[in-house]
């Protein structure tokens, strides 16, 4: 027996909201000009096109504004902020933008992360990637957000960036966790020693990382 997915076809409708049918105060959350920077914890500054500044704060449902502290009203600013945080403009509550210390695209991270990398970036648990250095294949436990030179290597008096294979590595990488397939054993490389992509053997491991 096949299994076919059965894709369902999408019904025939705008994608954009349909600005008749809304609110006065959700239309004009999408349609004034307005600039929202994240302040962290779940707050942002919205400034209107009036140059008025209100502070909203996402997760208590708050905003400086008149219309909110005086009306009660989910006013245009807290709906503006949604927005933006849904079409992935800002950052959503509990999450920085950062540029990912791999490639430098920014990407949005827990807002306590200290070495930022983008999700194509992160080496996944179970993944299996390869040493540069070596050529095996490893298997991908965790990454760690502490720097190379930050994690020591248990038994031997070194750290992961001083480690003699590890000095052409940056000391600021953040440390991949691997193990070797078939142990439970996990030893600590700076990241862009792995690669996910088969070395070809020709090129020596010189291949760039992503
Ligand atoms: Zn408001
Ligand atoms: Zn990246």
């Amino acid at each position: 027996m096949t299994h076919t997915r059965n894709t369902p076809a999408s019904r025939k409708e705008s994608l954009a909201p349909d600005i008749g049918s809304l609110p006065a105060r959700a239309v004009r959350a999408w349609t004034e000009r307005m600039a929202v920077t994240p302040l962290g914890e779940g707050r942002y500054a919205v400034e209107t096109h009036h140059d008025a500044r209100y502070v909203v704060d996402l997760p208590r449902s708050r905003c400086s504004c008149p219309d909110h502290r005086l009306r009660g009203e989910r006013c245009k600013h807290r709906r503006r902020v949604a927005i933006e945080v849904t079409r992935g403009r800002i950052p959503a509550p509990g999450l920085r933008a950062a540029d990912c210390l791999a490639c430098g695209r920014e990407t949005f991270v827990p807002e306590n992360t200290r070495l930022p990398l983008c999700e194509y970036c992160t080496y996944r648990p179970g993944e299996r990637v390869r040493d540069r250095e070596t050529g095996d294949y490893l298997v991908v436990a965790g990454t760690v957000d502490r720097r190379a030179d930050e994690v020591g290597i248990e038994s031997l008096d070194t750290t992961v960036a001083t480690h003699p294979t590890n000095r052409a590595y940056d000391p600021g990488e953040p440390v991949v966790e691997v193990t070797y397939p078939g142990s439970d054993r996990h030893y600590s490389f700076p990241r862009s020693r792995l690669v996910r992509r088969p070395l070809d053997g020709r090129d020596g491991g010189s291949t760039a990382t992503v």
